[in-house]
């Protein structure tokens, strides 16, 4: 035996010399793909384009490593597309307006925003994103990101800027927007109005105070429950439930507020909850979103308690100029010395807060721009039913979002580093006046568009210093990168665009605004489709959070482990649309396949490639279990759903190919006591596998299946090739259950018998496999009475 292993060694050494896959070689690897030019747009005169609206992400220091994820799967949606004919467009933004760098630039610089001069400050933040930025190319290009790095856009470059400012004002003319003070979500931190879209809710714990009202009438005390005791100045109203029979005798009825001394009007009403505090409620301007609906409702003269700094105005008298929280506990001292305070219950309460800053929002009237969006629900609705969503079950996300929408979209955001709204206004009459569309516009620095004003004739103007919500210019990537209003030619052929891949955590603010704004604009859905990823999250399914010390870093993880193993360990992890865990074991155990499919490939590598030549039973079986795989993938592949072709590829390699077909074949493919014919058959069948596996892999892992590919099969790159079609039969696949049976059970019995797996062992090969008998005697060493 051992003069035959040295013969063998001999006669046959593996075309691929690295022993292991060394990720390391991923950098120059991406590079060749640049300097080859192989990922640019072929445009084709008669086919549509494969278009991409990728999201422009937020370059903000670090890169949540679901996000990283969620590119590298987007990456694979442009390789299958490519590797299924089609020309894709695959452009790259970078989204760079808004509260982010701002805070991130205060934080670098310890300045302040409001008290540095705006051109400085503007300045500055952008020195921070060029940074940023190119921290976050940097890792686009380290997992591969095949897209068009070259004309990348940016959404703060005047093009873009312009854009956003010329969609506006063709709404404005159209009259879509319009200005009004009302109730609005204000982060006090971050100094503007946020849009429900940005509201989170938490589970805060806060006291909810119970205070003694006196009905006016009987002179009697009525208790009222609240979390906001601060904001009894602004009470209009007190409600009890209709049904709740306690209070049936105070309908009607007036109560006296405390401290202030002012009646106010008892009333039965619905949203009144009998269970909570007493079942009696004081409606103020404003406690929360119930208080805003019954204001308006019921046609309450608002009474503004807190301003826009945080603290209480004149109107809370002695607590005028508090911070909120310093007015509560002053005021539960103050009731309390009154006698007016009967207790104090701890309770969790769920608060409206700040998704950016985390700050409770409060609620308060403010003078901002809206989008009208209220009247195109139904028309969204149906677009929503009509477009392609993977999976299918994400839509009704979007549906329900749809389903909730209250109030149009409040547009104007006090902030700096964003787009500026266009408008001026007359210093006399305060008309408003927007120029027209095409530059890019600064009104708090440049000169008015107007030289008099149509109204009254004042010569004197004053630019908005507003800017807009960030959402105003990104869901406007679709019509940005089809070139509208800038290359009509370009918009007809690639508008709307073919997919719009994102997480489902923006579903209700890009997804939805995209879509309003795109149809409102051009009449059409910005994209045919919505490939709708689920999110990362920690190893026990938590959300990732600094505070919580649970936060992965994708870099050392790429650096680790490399792309591939990253990018395979994502396909592999759940299926479309649901959320994943990201767990270093897990991404260790992609890795582990890679390697197994490296050492599978350097073994097949040892031998030559050659032409079909009469193929053996265990060939034409392992071919038919081929073409199953191959026609379960491309299934996989046209739901952009990576985890069918990733597990079922593992499941195919580890467990068909490598452990059973591979060890049948090797005596043969060495040529032990088989005819030359019956070895070419070998060779043929292994490479032929391979080949294939490397194709259907190569969107999931590019890297190694092209360093394989490049180095047995071709000089140009697996990347311009077509993913391959199941051409063999599939009849044969009726033997695989009774031939890994039959494996495993020879296997078992050895290792009873303390044999190691080349020992000879008298068994008979079962008659259904019959026609595997040379192969399987071979394999197992067999000794048959025949
Ligand atoms: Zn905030
Ligand atoms: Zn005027």
């Amino acid at each position: 035996m051992s003069s035959d292993k040295a013969k063998v060694a001999k006669r046959f050494f593996p075309k691929i010399t690295e022993k292991r896959w060394d990720h390391n070689l991923e950098g120059k690897i991406f590079d060749e793909w640049q300097r080859e030019g192989i990922f640019k747009l072929k445009r084709t005169r008669r086919r549509r384009p494969f278009v991409i609206d990728t999201p422009p992400p937020y370059p903000s220091g670090t890169w949540h490593i679901g996000a990283v994820a969620q590119y590298s799967q987007i990456d694979m949606i442009a390789r299958t597309s490519r590797m299924s004919g089609l020309p894709v467009h695959f452009p790259i933004g970078i989204d760079r307006n808004g509260l982010p760098v701002e805070i991130y630039t205060e934080n670098l610089y310890n300045i302040r925003m409001r008290e540095t001069p705006r051109e400085r400050f503007i300045e500055l933040c952008k020195i921070a994103l060029d940074d940023l930025e190119n921290r976050m190319v940097q890792t686009m290009k380290r997992i591969g990101l095949s897209g068009d790095y070259v004309s990348r856009y940016r959404t703060d470059q005047k093009e873009y800027r312009a854009l956003t400012q010329s969609t506006f004002i063709d709404l404005w003319q159209r009259g879509l927007i319009y200005e009004a003070t009302r109730p609005n979500n204000y982060c006090s931190d971050c100094g503007t109005t946020i849009a429900d879209a940005e509201v989170q809710y938490e589970e805060l714990s806060t006291c909810l105070v119970y205070v003694k009202f006196k009905v006016k009438e009987t002179g009697e005390p009525l208790v009222v429950a609240t979390t906001r005791p601060e904001l009894i100045c602004s009470c209009q109203l007190v409600i009890v439930n209709p049904s709740d029979e306690r209070y049936t005798t105070l309908h009607g009825r007036q109560v006296t507020i405390p401290i202030y001394n002012r009646d106010v009007d008892i009333k039965p009403h619905p949203s009144a909850q009998p269970d909570f505090g007493t079942g009696a409620v004081m409606i103020c301007s404003y406690g929360d979103y119930t208080d805003v609906l019954l204001f308006r409702e019921l046609g309450l003269k608002e009474i503004l308690a807190a301003g826009q700094d945080g603290r209480l105005t004149e109107a809370a008298g002695p607590y005028q100029g508090l911070a909120i929280a310093e007015a509560r506990a002053k005021i539960i001292e103050d009731l309390n010395a009154q006698g007016l305070l009967v207790k104090v219950e701890k309770i969790n309460h769920r608060t409206p807060v700040c998704s950016r800053s985390g700050t409770p929002i409060e609620i308060i009237p403010m003078r901002e721009y809206y989008l009208k969006q209220l009247d195109f629900l139904p028309k969204l609705r149906q677009l929503a039913k009509k477009m392609v969503f993977y999976p299918d079950t994400n839509r009704q996300i979007l549906l329900d979002w749809l389903n909730s929408v209250s109030i149009d979209w409040p547009i104007s955001r006090r902030r700096v580093y964003a787009t500026e709204i266009p408008v001026w206004y007359c210093k006399t009459c305060s008309a408003p006046f927007v120029p027209s569309p095409g530059p890019y516009y600064r009104p708090w620095r440049d000169r008015p568009p107007i030289a008099q004003c149509s109204k009254c004739g004042s010569t004197e103007f004053e630019g908005d210093t507003r800017t807009f919500d960030t959402w105003m210019d990104s869901s406007i990537s679709a019509l940005f990168i089809t070139g509208y209003k800038r290359d009509t030619k370009l918009f007809r052929r690639n508008y709307p665009t073919t997919i719009r891949p994102q997480g489902k955590d923006i579903v209700r603010t890009w997804l939805h605004y995209s879509i309003l704004r795109c149809y409102q604009l051009t009449g059409k859905a910005p994209f045919i489709s919505a490939w709708i990823g689920g999110l990362g999250m920690d190893e026990q399914g938590e959300a990732m959070h600094k505070s919580k010390g649970n936060v992965v870093e994708p870099e050392p993880i790429l650096e680790k482990y490399g792309a591939d193993a990253f990018r395979f360990w994502n396909a592999s992890e759940a299926t479309h649309g649901s959320d994943f865990r990201c767990s270093e074991a897990r991404i260790a155990g992609a890795h582990k396949f890679l390697t197994k499919l490296w050492n599978i490939s350097r073994f097949i590598s040892s031998f030559p490639r050659v032409q079909a030549a009469n193929l053996m039973a265990s060939d034409k079986w392992v071919l038919s279990e081929l073409a199953g795989l191959v026609e379960y993938c491309a299934n996989g592949y046209r739901g952009f759903n990576f985890f069918v072709p990733a597990s079922a590829i593992r499941d195919f390699v580890w467990e068909t190919f490598a452990s059973h077909y591979v060890e049948m074949v090797k005596p043969r493919a060495y040529g032990q006591g088989f005819s030359k014919q019956q070895q070419r058959a070998a060779w043929y069948t292994l490479h032929t596998v391979l080949g294939t596996v490397l194709l259907l892999l190569a969107p999931i892992t590019p890297f190694m299946t092209d360093r394989i590919w490049r180095q047995l099969y071709s000089k140009s790159s697996i990347h311009t090739e077509t993913l391959p079609k199941a051409i063999w039969s599939k009849a044969d696949k009726r033997y695989t259950e009774p031939m890994l049976a039959f494996n495993r059970e020879v296997w078992r019995v050895k290792q009873e018998k303390n044999l190691a797996l080349r020992d000879p062992l008298e068994m008979e090969v079962p008659k259904k496999l019959a026609r595997f008998r040379d192969d399987l005697i071979k394999m197992h060493s067999l000794v048959t009475a025949r």
